[in-house]
């Protein structure tokens, strides 16, 4: 018998198929629409025949939605999701994995352990996995979630996503680093899109903007973040492991220094990367304000490779003690 996830999965898989073929668009708008249509209980596309209107109606009733618990819908999309991203999209586009979600969920409950309500900002939202891993893994906080993102595409599944998972969360469809119109927020999650960004005279609002060439988008992406998180709150981001010795980082330095306490750097384990360049670590900052003291000291931890049990066991006992410590 299929687990909830695969029978999600082979649902959102079927229709997607038929829907890409019918429609002729791509695997990925295929699954927003059938997403579409399982969250409003009807079919939404009037160009479809009614054969077809018929053979999607037989599936999406014979699934008895309404069964599912929101983290089996989150990964029976994002496994179609994966599947459609394996055919076309830019390595920099790709969803936050499961694993780094779930660590970050652990982050985020533990820095705001004493707020039983706050607000949310993911600035590079994505498809939504990332920050719907958070909200899944959260049941008891209430949290206000808003997501910007500039892809289309991604931005429908976030929202197809958020819908299905009864996620109210507030999406915008825009240039992050444009100005947002958006309050400060508590907290910050984001899985930074890493590379140079093209707009030179917009780059030019950020004290972090580069003295020559493009700027590092991800630098102008922690700029924008601390503006928009209040005083005292926290941020955590997915950094490439290089970010404080590349050649633009001499800006950053004194920026954090300014403005935030960093808190914990933590380095993924290698094995969840293509290779060595593209790893990845966890920056956790808190925003500066009057009276906030740093911590006595900086958590820094390398996790290990997260199928070793025991060796992740030993490294959570150190964090959980830091944070007795720390917080
Ligand atoms: N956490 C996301 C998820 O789970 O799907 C994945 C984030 S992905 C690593 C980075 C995202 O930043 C991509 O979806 C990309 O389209 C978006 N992005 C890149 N530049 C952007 C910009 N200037 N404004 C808004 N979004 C941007």
């Amino acid at each position: 018998m299929n687990s909830p996830v695969e029978t999600l999965f082979n649902l959102i898989d079927h229709t997607a198929e038929i829907l890409e073929e019918e429609l002729d668009c791509t695997y990925l708008e295929a699954i927003a629409e059938t997403g579409e249509n399982l969250f409003h209980e009807d079919i939404l596309q009037p160009e479809l025949s009614e054969v077809t209107k018929k053979r999607l109606k037989k599936q999406y009733v014979e699934l008895n939605f309404e069964s599912y618990t929101s983290e089996d819908i989150r990964k029976g999309l994002q496994l179609a999701i994966l599947k459609g991203m394996k055919q076309n999209i830019q390595s920099n586009h790709q969803m936050t994995p499961d694993s780094i979600g779930i660590f970050m969920s652990y982050l985020v409950g533990k820095f705001l352990v004493n707020k039983d309500k706050f607000t949310l900002l993911d600035p590079a939202v994505g498809t939504g996995n990332l920050i719907t891993t958070i909200l899944n893994q959260l049941p008891f906080k209430k949290v206000s979630s808003v997501g910007v993102e500039i892809d289309d595409l991604l931005l429908k599944l976030a929202y197809v996503g958020a819908n299905l998972q009864k996620h109210p969360i507030e999406l915008f469809n825009q240039d992050s680093l444009d100005p947002l119109f958006i309050d400060p927020v508590d907290a910050v999650v984001c899985d930074l899109p890493i590379g140079y960004y093209p707009n030179d005279v917009r780059a030019l609002d950020y004290q972090l903007c580069a003295e020559k060439g493009h700027t590092f988008a991800h630098h102008l992406f922690i700029e924008q973040s601390v503006k928009h998180t209040k005083p005292g709150g926290y941020l955590f981001f997915i950094i490439p492991n290089g970010l404080f010795e590349s050649e633009q980082s001499n800006k950053l330095h004194p920026f954090l220094k300014e403005h935030a306490n960093i808190q914990a750097i933590i380095q993924l384990p290698e094995s969840l990367f293509r290779n060595e360049n593209s790893a990845k670590s966890i920056l956790v900052l808190q925003k500066q304000e009057p009276e906030l003291k740093a911590p006595r000291e900086i958590l820094l931890a390398k996790l290990p490779s997260l199928s070793n049990q025991t060796a992740m066991e030993n490294m959570m006992n150190q964090m959980n003690a830091w944070f007795n410590e720390n917080k």
